[in-house]
């Protein structure tokens, strides 16, 4: 029997769900997006598919890694749109299941896995990215309170959540990685202020925030004070973990559709005989590569059900993700012609947020750094 079956008991329950569920395509417009996605949030908490792998005992499944690799794919097959909470049930619930209190877990963790309030990660600043433990950003305890201040960037959808847990530092003496800590700071008050960026696709997906004064309760720092940085890197291995499952079935069922729009332009007479061969030996590399992405993805959830993580694996799966989705961006686009150009239009849209790709969740050269450094032993 394959690994992953098609007949798979899991896949069984969770695809007929989602054919009665999944709501309509994801409108291009940022906020109809956002309501269509929080919504979705709600369905999937309701009908027990918010965050699979989330312990029973925190409202999850106890998914394993090979039934979140199948939970990613359905939901791919099934075109279903992202959920919004993203940044809390797959960043900060499971970093609150390890490094959290009790009473941080009775508090967020329904409301994450509900929807019911939105979170942001606020790590970037204008001088800390791929350095992130150059932050400046600072807490320092007044009475019951943390008091914030300073400024993040990038943050994704700011603009919409209700928190964001900031990576701050708590002892002013402290350089580098130590001293720091993870603070839930609610986000609607007098000391925050939200300046969304507008990204090249046209999206203000993401914001400046600035942080003058801003207060959260004392409880709230995810973790020891001054641990902040062992939280974090806690976190981001879920984050890695979790793109690992998603990636390639989204890549699939783009080219999947990316076929049959080949077919029609060569039809209509959209594209000449040279270009439409160029086209289909691209489409027939680029398929190819995403099959070896998921089998990469494949062999992470396997070494995942015995324990083991990706390791310095997930920078070459991030690169040859980030290449692959450029590449099947910029396909569309010549496959589309003119029409592609449109930035209301799918094919542009998708060209243009897939620039970030090669910078998100770890540049591309700062993933190239780790390989040559920790897998292949290269000097610095
Ligand atoms: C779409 C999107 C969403 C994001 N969402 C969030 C979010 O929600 N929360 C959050 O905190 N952050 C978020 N980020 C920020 C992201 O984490 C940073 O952009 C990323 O870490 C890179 O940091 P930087 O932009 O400051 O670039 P820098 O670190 O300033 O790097 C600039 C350039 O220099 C290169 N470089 C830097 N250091 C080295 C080195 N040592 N060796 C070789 N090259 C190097 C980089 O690869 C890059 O090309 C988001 C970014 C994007 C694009």
């Amino acid at each position: 029997m394959a690994i992953v079956a098609d007949d798979d008991p899991f896949r069984r329950e969770f695809r007929p769900w989602l054919a009665e569920h999944v709501p309509g395509p994801e409108p291009l417009d940022q906020d109809a997006k956002v309501a269509l996605r929080r919504a979705w949030q709600r369905t999937l908490s309701a009908g027990g598919w918010a965050g699979p792998a989330w312990p029973a005992e925190y409202g999850g499944r106890g998914a394993g890694p090979l039934q979140q690799f199948m939970y990613y794919e359905e939901l791919a097959l099934a075109r279903a749109p992202w959920a919004a909470n993203a940044p809390g049930t797959i960043l900060l619930g499971p970093t609150l299941m390890v490094h959290g209190t009790e009473e941080l877990r009775t508090r967020f963790l329904p409301a994450i896995l509900s929807g019911d309030e939105l979170f942001s990660q606020g790590f970037s600043e204008p001088e800390a990215g791929s350095d992130l433990a150059s932050l400046r950003t600072r807490a320092h305890r007044d009475g019951d309170d943390w008091v914030i201040t300073g400024q993040k960037i990038w943050t994704t959808w700011a603009q919409y959540s209700d928190w964001c847990f900031v990576v701050c530092r708590t002892d002013p003496e402290s350089k580098r990685h130590r001293g720091l800590s993870m603070i839930i700071c609610p986000m609607d008050q007098l000391g925050v202020t939200v300046r969304p960026i507008e990204q090249i696709s046209g999206d203000p997906e993401f914001a400046e925030v600035f942080f003058d004064g801003a207060r959260a309760p004392a409880g709230h720092v995810v973790g020891e004070v001054g641990q902040g940085w062992a939280v974090a890197m806690t976190m981001l291995g879920f984050e890695r973990a979790d793109q690992g499952f998603s990636d390639h079935a989204l890549l699939l069922v783009h080219l999947h559709d990316l076929a049959a729009e080949l077919r029609a332009a060569q039809r209509d007479g959209r594209l000449g005989a040279a270009e439409a061969a160029e086209a289909r030996a691209r489409h027939a590399d680029l398929w190819i590569r995403c099959q070896q992405l998921r089998r990469f993805n494949l062999s992470i959830a396997v070494r995942g059900e015995a324990g083991e993580t990706p390791g310095d694996f997930g920078s070459v799966v991030n690169l040859f993700w980030a290449d692959l989705e450029q590449g099947i961006a910029e396909l569309g686009v010549a496959v589309a012609g003119a029409r592609g150009l449109a930035l209301g239009d799918h094919p542009a849209h998708f060209l243009m947020s897939s620039r970030s790709a090669t910078i998100d969740s770890g540049s591309s050269e700062i993933q190239r750094n780790i390989i040559a450094e920790r897998t292949l032993g290269l000097p610095r």
